[in-house]
């Protein structure tokens, strides 16, 4: 927790120094929540939420105010949600965050959220795709038209990985068009039209405008219904390049998503050329990371999934001085499918059930999310808990299921620690710095 000068500093620099610390720290989001004590002040950072400091309640209003007169909302509206955005350079620093408002039992409560496309500049070879994923990702956006969808949940860089694909194509002869809310990131050379339902202007609006002008490639933001569904199938099969993202887990579950949407059979069939499903996981910290024993369940899932026999794997153990609880920011964990000629007939019949279309998404050539996690845990990059936790391997691994598995990780990770006599697992002060470092590594999202 870090201390402010609320007595003697001004709340416009308390403000500022908080967000530049939350930029500093690599955080994606800044909660501000009432609580009884104060207004709770918390940062996002590599996806877990941490606690930074406590605004007493005396200064709570004026915080608040502060934070909704830079954000441009209307500071005598608490009670109605708001929306809002900071755009601005603090101590020379561009920064570009959304913030939202909401009146809750206790007060209002902020949420700035940061974003960070810089990892969208470095390229397609930045985003932790494997060789072979990178091979088929190329190829698939290298086809003058179609669809490619990019599927996750919320905050899982679906954004960073389409973006990325459209700096890929972003050439002279190109006309690129987006229709996005909201746009979430302005790319040199690209039209970006920002969706506004309050007048009128919807999806399905500016898609059908967007159409009369003459654009090769096109960024629709979001599939949220049936209209923006059908349209950018249509768009796709009339010669365009389509990108999109839908919210949904994995390659199967987004075809069956898009023909519950109402999607012609035969028009999905022809239009789609591929899907990208991600997640997070946090990436292991390569200082201080360290190799373990594998449980008897670690055992069993990597032998069922990858057929390998792994009797050892790399893990946290403690933090050091680069890192936060042994993680150091966060790597995509991928599943990309290229459409195939027997995908598009299945997807044509409709006598093909589930079980039939799984058999033909899943082949050899695919590897799953969960067979793409456990490859980065044998190669370091990240742990199998973090797998564990975010790549759903109960719904693949049901009959594996151990339900001792995390008490027997626990005794294991005692055993280690015990025999471990560095004292490595201590709390590391943080000062609030005014300074951004350039030259920290990088993370790939
Ligand atoms: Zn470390």
């Amino acid at each position: 927790m870090i201390k402010y000068d609320f007595e003697n500093d001004e709340i416009a620099n308390i403000c500022n120094n908080m967000i530049i610390y939350a930029v500093s720290k690599r955080a994606s989001d800044i909660h501000f929540d009432p609580t009884e004590n104060g207004l709770k002040v918390r940062l996002r950072i590599d996806g877990v939420l941490q606690d930074h400091t406590i605004v007493p309640i005396k200064y709570q209003k004026n915080l608040t105010t502060r934070l909704k007169l830079i954000s441009n909302m209307n500071i005598t509206e608490s009670r109605l949600p708001q929306d809002g955005s900071i755009k601005d350079t603090i101590n020379g620093i561009d920064l570009d965050m959304r913030v939202s408002s909401l009146n809750t039992n206790l007060g209002e409560k902020i949420v700035i959220r940061i974003l960070d496309y810089s990892k969208s500049t470095e390229g397609l070879e930045a985003l932790g795709f494997t060789p072979k994923n990178l091979t088929k990702i190329k190829r698939m956006i290298e086809v003058p038209n179609g669809i490619i969808l990019i599927t996750g949940a919320t905050g899982t860089g679906k954004s960073t990985t389409c973006y990325t694909m459209l700096q890929y194509l972003n050439k002279e002869e190109t006309n690129i068009i987006t229709v996005e809310d909201p746009i979430e990131m302005n790319i040199e050379g690209i039209n970006q039209v920002q969706v506004n339902s309050e007048i009128g202007l919807t999806f399905g609006r500016v898609l059908r405008s967007i159409l009369r002008q003459d654009p090769n490639i096109i960024l629709i933001g979001e599939i949220r219904d049936s209209e923006t569904a059908k349209i950018a199938v249509r768009a796709s099969i009339t010669g365009h390049l389509v990108f999109s993202t839908v919210h949904t887990n994995n390659s199967l579950s987004t075809i069956e998503r898009l023909l519950d949407m109402e999607v012609e059979r035969y028009l999905l069939s022809s239009a789609l050329t591929g899907i990208v499903s991600q997640k997070l996981a946090r990436r292991l910290c390569k200082h201080c990371r360290k190799t373990r024993p594998t449980t008897s369940y670690e055992k069993a899932v990597f032998k069922e999934v990858l057929g390998k026999d792994v009797n050892e794997i790399q893990d946290v153990n403690g933090q050091c001085e680069n890192c936060r609880n042994g993680y150091y920011g966060r790597i995509a964990i991928q599943e990309v499918l290229v459409i195939t000629d027997e995908i598009r007939n299945a997807i044509n019949d409709k006598n093909v059930n589930r079980e039939q279309l799984r058999e033909l998404v899943y082949t050899k050539d695919v590897t799953t999310l969960l067979q793409d996690g456990l490859e980065k845990v044998l190669e370091g990059i990240t742990t199998f808990e973090e797998i564990y936790k975010n790549v759903a391997i109960d719904n693949e691994l049901d009959e594996l299921y151990d339900e001792d598995y995390e008490q027997e990780l626990h005794d294991l990770k005692l055993e280690n620690k015990e025999k471990n006599t560095q004292e490595t697992s201590k709390e590391i002060p943080v000062k609030p710095k005014i300074e951004i470092k350039n030259d920290e590594p990088t993370d790939i999202i």
